[in-house]
This record gives C-alpha cells, sequence and structure tokens, in this order.
C-alpha cells in the first residue's frame, strides 16, 4: 500500500518516521510537529489593516494611490514626515518576496522617488522596512516607511 501524505513544509515539520516493516510490520508512521511561525505567517488580506485600508474599509489619510501602490501617512508619524508605502498586494515582508514582483519592487521605489521630489530637500529622508517581529515589524503587510525631517539615526526610532 502506497501512503501519500502532502503537508506544508510551513505548517508542520517531520520529526519522525518510521517504517514499520524493518520490526516486522507493513504501515509507515509519521509523526509531525507543527513548527511556530511567526504570528504574521498566518496573516492573510482577510485580517490585515493595510488590506482594509487598500479596500477603503479603513479610512486613512492618502498621499498617493494608483493601481498597485498606495501611500499613506503613518498614524502614529514619528517625524514631520512620515508615510507608509504599501503594495496593494499582499505580501508578508521582504523575506517573503520573490523576483516574481521584481517589477513591483521597482515601482514602488519610483513612488518612493516620486514623494522625495516633493520634499523641500530631495536627497533628504530615510526608507525603512522592519522584517519579522524582532526587528519591530508589527503590520504583517509589506512597506517601507518613508521618513524626512528627523534623522533618525542618530535618533530613536
Ligand atoms: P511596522 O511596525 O510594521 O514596521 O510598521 C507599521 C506601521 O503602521 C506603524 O508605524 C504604525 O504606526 C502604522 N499603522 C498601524 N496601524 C495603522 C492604521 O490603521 N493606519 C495607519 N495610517 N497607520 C497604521
Ligand atoms: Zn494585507
Amino acid at each position: 500500500m502506497v501512503l501519500l501524505i502532502l503537508v506544508s513544509a510551513e505548517v508542520a515539520e517531520l520529526v519522525d518516521a518510521r517504517d514499520s516493516k524493518s520490526r516486522g510490520g507493513n504501515t509507515v508512521s509519521v509523526r509531525l510537529r507543527p513548527s511556530a511561525p511567526e504570528l504574521g505567517d498566518f496573516m492573510n488580506s482577510q485580517d490585515c489593516i493595510f488590506c482594509k485600508i487598500i479596500n477603503k474599509e479603513i479610512s486613512a489619510k492618502i498621499i498617493k494611490e494608483n493601481n498597485t501602490v498606495i501611500v499613506i501617512e503613518d498614524i502614529f508619524p514619528k517625524a514631520p514626515v512620515h508615510y507608509l508605502v504599501i503594495p496593494k498586494k499582499h505580501i508578508v515582508n521582504l523575506s517573503t518576496i520573490t523576483s516574481l514582483d521584481k517589477e513591483l519592487v521597482w515601482h514602488m521605489i519610483e513612488i518612493i522617488k516620486e514623494l522625495a521630489n516633493d520634499l523641500p530637500d530631495p536627497k533628504a529622508f530615510n526608507t525603512l522596512s522592519n522584517n519579522g517581529k524582532e526587528a519591530g515589524q508589527s503590520v504583517f503587510h509589506m512597506h517601507w516607511h518613508f521618513i524626512s525631517g528627523r534623522n533618525i539615526v542618530e535618533g530613536e526610532f
């Protein structure tokens, strides 16, 4: 008998697989331990705050918007200019981006350059993407913080 078990590697990890034939039987026993992914790995577009903003279910101050990207003002700005550049596609973070999204990433950079051009000093800005909860990511829909008017390298951010 052939036993086919398909388990997503992201959901569980194989901890023990024994073929009991070696002990005289003819069954295969498999033990699985659920892995411990980050909370955000489970967050899909239904319970994502940025998807709700994109779908206009939650309001936000929109700075710029087109078919693929939305730029909003951060609800708790930490600098005189503090925007969030968000792809409309629900991508968890930079770690999960693939080359399939390279046009989207380039487009986000183009948007960042446009935002910079509207600053009093177009060369003075920071971009930051917190990746993973250990690095401070709190919304698990990839975004770049666009910050200007405050030195976040020397100050606390
Ligand atoms: P992260 O912590 O993931 O790097 O950044 C998430 C950012 O989203 C935070 O700076 C937080 O203030 C902002 N934020 C969280 N919820 C909302 C919201 O409902 N509206 C807006 N405009 N910003 C939000
Ligand atoms: Zn989302």
